[in-house]
């Protein structure tokens, strides 16, 4: 089956929910379809629980062969060649330090990411079963951080402020906050691999998003004043959990 009847044949079973989250910040949409939960920029269908979220103990992490974990991915035709290269670094980057491997799509690769640019900065959380979309609009997520940001959520991780000791080292202040957006704020039982919390993380908010005020919505304790959330590259413990996670070095 071709790649392309393969997505439109994801298209068709519609369940299909989409948040734009424009540099994984600002601009968030929603477009609610049944079945769907969903949580800042990440579309997650309701059967399934998602930081290392919980269902990566039961079944959405992507699969081993060998010393590698191949994500296929295809690219939709519509970016550039130079969008398409920008793309293309964010997705190599994984090789560098990790054993994901994003590999193009061929025929048989039953689960894979289809990249495209829909309205805004989204993905899946873990892998899916079939094709599943990975948004990254060419009009704000066309940087190397979101690629590996969304592509992390497909490996099944969650943002940093959601972590499940996360109040031991931000305060999340809701007055600030949207009304309507307090969901991509809720904390989750994650698997922290043994890892800290990171301010650089790529996974982490910057510290105003989804004001309504323009004040701050994450404060960090140990420096009220901190900026943060503007990380341009995956940190070392983005890197040492992904290795965690899928047991890299076995
Ligand atoms: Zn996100």
């Amino acid at each position: 089956m071709t790649p392309a009847l393969l997505f439109i044949l994801f298209l068709s079973m519609a369940d299909v929910s989409m948040v734009s989250f424009l540099k994984w910040s600002f601009d968030i949409k929603l477009h609610f379809f049944p079945l769907i939960v969903l949580y800042g920029d990440i579309a997650e269908p309701k059967t399934s629980s998602r930081n290392a979220d919980p269902c990566t103990a039961i079944g959405c992490k992507w699969p081993k062969s060998g010393r590698y974990v191949n994500v296929p991915y295809y690219i939709s035709s519509d970016y550039s060649e130079y969008e398409r290269n920008i793309i293309l670094r964010g997705l190599q980057s994984f090789s560098l330090s990790t054993c994901i491997r994003l590999v193009p799509w061929k025929s048989g690769d039953r689960d894979y990411i289809y990249i495209e640019s829909k309205d805004g900065c989204w993905s899946y959380l873990g892998r899916q079963n079939g094709g599943q979309y990975v948004s990254l609009a060419k009009n704000g997520c066309l940087y190397q951080s979101t690629v590996q940001h969304e592509v992390l959520h497909a490996l099944g991780f969650n943002h940093e402020q959601v972590r499940s000791d996360r109040d031991t080292y931000v305060r999340i202040l809701f007055e600030n906050i949207e009304p309507g957006r307090e969901f991509a704020f809720e904390k989750k039982q994650t698997n922290n691999l043994g890892t800290p919390y990171d301010f650089n993380s790529v996974m982490e908010y910057r510290n105003d998003a989804f004001s309504k005020n323009g004040k701050p919505t994450i404060v960090a304790k140990c420096n009220p004043y901190m900026k943060f959330g503007n990380a341009e590259n995956m940190s070392a413990n983005d890197i040492l959990r992904i290795n965690k996670l899928y047991e890299c070095s076995e």
